[in-house]
Protein backbone atom coordinates (compact mmCIF):
# COMPACT_ATOMS: atom_id res chain seq x y z
CA UNK A 1 0.00 0.00 0.00
CA UNK A 2 0.92 3.82 -0.36
CA UNK A 3 -0.56 6.92 1.23
CA UNK A 4 -1.84 8.00 -1.87
CA UNK A 5 -4.16 6.20 -4.94
CA UNK A 6 -1.93 7.49 -7.74
CA UNK A 7 1.33 5.72 -6.21
CA UNK A 8 2.38 2.29 -7.10
CA UNK A 9 2.90 -0.09 -3.86
CA UNK A 10 6.55 0.41 -1.99
CA UNK A 11 8.84 -1.95 -3.66
CA UNK A 12 11.22 -3.54 -0.47
CA UNK A 13 13.76 -4.66 -3.36
CA UNK A 14 14.46 -0.97 -5.15
CA UNK A 15 17.96 0.02 -4.69
CA UNK A 16 17.71 2.92 -1.91
CA UNK A 17 16.28 0.22 -0.16
CA UNK A 18 18.71 -1.51 -0.13
CA UNK A 19 21.42 0.86 0.61
CA UNK A 20 19.20 1.94 3.32
CA UNK A 21 19.39 -1.83 4.70
CA UNK A 22 23.53 -1.92 4.01
CA UNK A 23 23.24 -4.22 1.15
CA UNK A 24 24.22 -1.94 -1.66
CA UNK A 25 27.14 0.42 -0.83
CA UNK A 26 26.96 4.11 -0.66
CA UNK A 27 29.35 7.62 0.18
CA UNK A 28 27.28 8.40 3.08
CA UNK A 29 27.09 12.19 3.99
CA UNK A 30 24.75 12.20 6.76
CA UNK A 31 22.71 9.90 8.76
CA UNK A 32 19.65 10.62 11.38
CA UNK A 33 16.73 9.19 12.81
CA UNK A 34 15.00 10.77 10.03
CA UNK A 35 17.15 10.59 6.64
CA UNK A 36 20.03 9.21 4.54
CA UNK A 37 22.24 11.37 2.62
CA UNK A 38 24.52 9.61 -0.10
CA UNK A 39 26.50 11.21 -3.02
CA UNK A 40 24.60 10.23 -6.05
CA UNK A 41 26.60 7.39 -8.13
CA UNK A 42 26.14 9.78 -11.50
CA UNK A 43 26.91 13.29 -10.76
CA UNK A 44 25.29 16.31 -12.35
CA UNK A 45 27.32 19.02 -10.72
CA UNK A 46 29.92 19.35 -8.76
CA UNK A 47 27.92 18.62 -5.66
CA UNK A 48 24.92 15.85 -5.91
CA UNK A 49 23.86 14.71 -2.93
CA UNK A 50 20.65 12.08 -2.47
CA UNK A 51 18.52 12.94 0.79
CA UNK A 52 16.09 10.44 1.49
CA UNK A 53 13.90 9.25 3.95
CA UNK A 54 14.27 6.74 6.67
CA UNK A 55 10.21 5.51 5.66
CA UNK A 56 8.84 3.04 2.96
CA UNK A 57 7.78 5.82 0.76
CA UNK A 58 8.05 6.07 -2.55
CA UNK A 59 7.58 9.28 -3.76
CA UNK A 60 7.27 12.87 -2.75
CA UNK A 61 3.51 12.38 -3.08
CA UNK A 62 2.77 9.37 -1.10
CA UNK A 63 5.42 11.16 1.87
CA UNK A 64 3.52 14.10 1.99
CA UNK A 65 -0.20 12.18 2.39
CA UNK A 66 1.11 9.53 5.01
CA UNK A 67 4.30 10.13 6.50
CA UNK A 68 3.72 11.75 9.73
CA UNK A 69 4.29 15.40 10.94
CA UNK A 70 7.69 14.44 12.64
CA UNK A 71 8.89 12.67 9.79
CA UNK A 72 7.95 15.25 7.69
CA UNK A 73 9.96 17.90 10.02
CA UNK A 74 12.90 15.87 10.58
CA UNK A 75 13.33 15.02 6.97
CA UNK A 76 13.39 18.61 5.36
CA UNK A 77 15.69 19.65 8.39
CA UNK A 78 17.93 16.67 7.39
CA UNK A 79 17.90 18.19 3.94
CA UNK A 80 18.65 21.90 4.90
CA UNK A 81 21.27 20.17 7.27
CA UNK A 82 22.66 18.45 4.85
CA UNK A 83 22.83 20.98 2.48
CA UNK A 84 24.98 23.05 4.83
CA UNK A 85 27.23 20.25 5.98
CA UNK A 86 28.32 20.26 2.48
CA UNK A 87 29.23 23.98 2.27
CA UNK A 88 26.71 25.09 -0.98
CA UNK A 89 24.63 26.89 1.39
CA UNK A 90 26.22 30.61 0.71
CA UNK A 91 26.79 30.23 -3.08
CA UNK A 92 23.07 28.61 -3.27
CA UNK A 93 22.03 25.45 -4.58
CA UNK A 94 18.96 23.48 -5.98
CA UNK A 95 16.66 21.12 -4.43
CA UNK A 96 14.59 18.78 -6.64
CA UNK A 97 12.36 15.90 -6.63
CA UNK A 98 11.39 13.38 -9.34
CA UNK A 99 7.91 12.14 -9.35
CA UNK A 100 6.37 9.44 -11.02
CA UNK A 101 6.49 9.07 -15.19
CA UNK A 102 6.12 12.81 -16.40
CA UNK A 103 8.84 14.09 -13.11
CA UNK A 104 11.12 11.05 -14.82
CA UNK A 105 11.63 9.30 -11.34
CA UNK A 106 13.97 6.10 -11.92
CA UNK A 107 13.89 4.76 -8.27
CA UNK A 108 10.66 4.63 -6.50
CA UNK A 109 11.99 5.52 -2.93
CA UNK A 110 11.16 9.10 -2.16
CA UNK A 111 14.49 11.38 -2.69
CA UNK A 112 15.37 14.48 -3.10
CA UNK A 113 18.32 15.59 -5.39
CA UNK A 114 20.77 18.23 -3.80
CA UNK A 115 22.69 19.91 -6.64
CA UNK A 116 25.33 22.69 -5.99
CA UNK A 117 29.15 23.96 -6.60
CA UNK A 118 28.42 25.67 -9.44
CA UNK A 119 25.83 28.06 -11.33
CA UNK A 120 22.71 25.83 -12.51
CA UNK A 121 21.33 27.22 -15.86
CA UNK A 122 18.06 27.32 -16.80
CA UNK A 123 15.17 25.36 -14.15
CA UNK A 124 14.45 22.92 -16.81
CA UNK A 125 15.32 22.06 -20.50
CA UNK A 126 13.03 22.83 -23.28
CA UNK A 127 10.67 20.39 -24.04
CA UNK A 128 11.15 18.70 -27.72
CA UNK A 129 8.29 20.14 -29.48
CA UNK A 130 9.57 23.55 -28.43
CA UNK A 131 12.32 23.29 -30.22
CA UNK A 132 15.80 25.23 -30.18
P1 LIG B 1 15.46 9.84 -10.11
O1 LIG B 1 15.47 9.90 -11.62
O2 LIG B 1 15.04 11.13 -9.48
O3 LIG B 1 14.69 8.64 -9.60
O4 LIG B 1 16.96 9.70 -9.70
C1 LIG B 1 17.57 8.51 -9.30
C2 LIG B 1 19.01 8.85 -9.03
O5 LIG B 1 19.59 7.78 -8.32
C3 LIG B 1 19.87 9.06 -10.30
O6 LIG B 1 20.44 10.35 -10.27
C4 LIG B 1 20.92 7.95 -10.19
O7 LIG B 1 22.18 8.34 -10.67
C5 LIG B 1 20.92 7.66 -8.70
N1 LIG B 1 21.34 6.32 -8.32
C6 LIG B 1 20.92 5.14 -8.83
N2 LIG B 1 21.53 4.11 -8.21
C7 LIG B 1 22.35 4.66 -7.27
C8 LIG B 1 23.25 4.12 -6.30
N3 LIG B 1 23.43 2.79 -6.16
N4 LIG B 1 23.93 4.98 -5.51
C9 LIG B 1 23.77 6.32 -5.65
N5 LIG B 1 22.93 6.88 -6.54
C10 LIG B 1 22.23 6.06 -7.34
Amino acid sequence: MSATPTAPAYDDNNVFARILRGEIPSKRVYEDEFALAFHDINPQAPVHVLVIPKGRWVSFADFSAGASAQEIAGFWRAVGHVARQLGIEANGYRLLSNIGANGGQEVPHFHVHLFGGRRLGRMLPKAPEEGR
